[in-house]
């Protein structure tokens, strides 16, 4: 009798696991960006702040796909509030180039039709992530680049703005911050290139991209980055997140990725496809693939994060730094974020 018991038990919590794991269907995924990011350093204000437009963006993202509108939908309207809030070097809060402009980039994906869209070196787009979405379904073309793609832009009708209004005190201190350190750091290793590339570590205010992760209800996927690029970067430095394959890209059937951190180092690694490839051609779960490609950049010198988002609902966000601004939400609308490791 109290073996049959015990044994009702065991398939009892066995059952209620399968559907606890079953009922955990994530939706949405988010990032606002990985790096230095640590409690002894955030006010109760600042870190209300981020849970508060990290929060304002899932729920953007989760009311089109409870209209049963598309997941790029879901990723433009969430990637919208993270790109109007100055918290985030997306948008509004873009951080510096060295020579004090805002140059951003952005990227879009549709995991259905694998078709993709993308801007780099933007200065007068309000919201990059509009105009990446505009060269995948207006234009024949994946990337477009500066003064050409912000004509684009202009010409389809998008929301244009004067180079100032992406000026903000924080970045604008962001950037006399870095002048200082890299030059102290360039003159410590007497101008080596490792300076330039491998040298300089406490570098959180160079980072804060946004991305998302979206899955509708139809079962499509789709994932969009966009960002003010590193703090400092030289005039036309293109970041990872308008490379498709590198910081942003999406399949259906493997995963939807955004990734965040040290740019090159995600380029150099193409990191947003190898974790699909590793789904595709080697049968890994997201989480498996995801940490695979990060440790990879790791190993190289590169930190920062990444999200990803499968088919069946599955996420994993996988960072190498302090800390990553981060949500997720579920296909019954559980809100999950957080900030620190
Ligand atoms: N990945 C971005 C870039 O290198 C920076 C970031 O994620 O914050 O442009």
């Amino acid at each position: 009798m109290k073996r049959l018991k015990l044994l009702a038990l065991f398939l009892f919590s066995a059952l209620a696991l399968q559907v606890s794991a079953q009922q955990k269907k994530y939706v949405m995924v988010i990032h606002g960006g990985a790096g230095t990011i640590l409690k002894k350093n955030m006010s109760p204000e600042k870190e209300a702040a981020y849970i508060a437009a990290l929060t304002k963006a899932l729920n953007a993202g989760y009311a089109e796909i409870k209209a049963g509108k598309s997941s790029l939908d879901a990723v433009e309207a969430t990637i919208h509030v993270l790109e109007n809030d100055p918290h985030f070097n997306a948008g509004k809060g873009a951080v510096f180039t060295h020579d004090g402009r805002n140059e951003l980039d952005a990227a879009i994906m549709d995991g259905k039709t694998l078709m993709a869209g993308s801007v780099a070196g933007v200065t007068t787009i309000k919201n990059p992530i509009s105009a990446a979405r505009a060269v995948m379904e207006k234009s024949e073309h994946v990337i477009m680049v500066g003064a050409g793609a912000d004509q684009f832009a202009k010409e389809v009708g998008l929301k244009i703005v004067d180079p100032k209004y992406f000026w903000t005190k924080e970045r604008w201190d962001g950037l006399k911050q870095a002048i200082k350190e890299d030059s102290t750091k360039a003159v410590l290793d007497h101008g080596s290139k490792k300076s330039e590339l491998f040298g300089i570590k406490n570098h959180d205010y160079k980072f804060g991209t946004v991305g998302c992760v979206a899955l509708d209800q139809a079962g499509n996927l789709a994932a969009g980055t966009s960002t003010g690029g590193m703090t400092n970067k030289k005039y036309g430095r293109v970041g990872d997140a308008p490379i498709i394959g590198a910081g942003t890209y999406c399949n259906n059937e493997t995963a939807g990725i955004s990734c965040t951190g040290w740019g090159e180092f995600y380029i150099r690694n193409v990191v947003a496809k190898t974790i699909s490839d590793l789904m595709e051609y080697k049968g890994l779960s997201v989480a498996e693939a995801s940490k695979i490609a990060l440790d990879k950049v790791g190993k190289m010198g590169g930190d920062g994060g990444l999200i990803a988002l499968d088919k069946k609902g599955n996420m994993t966000m996988p960072f190498n730094t302090e800390g990553m601004y981060r949500g997720a939400i579920t296909a019954d609308g559980k809100i999950e974020v957080s900030i620190y490791k």
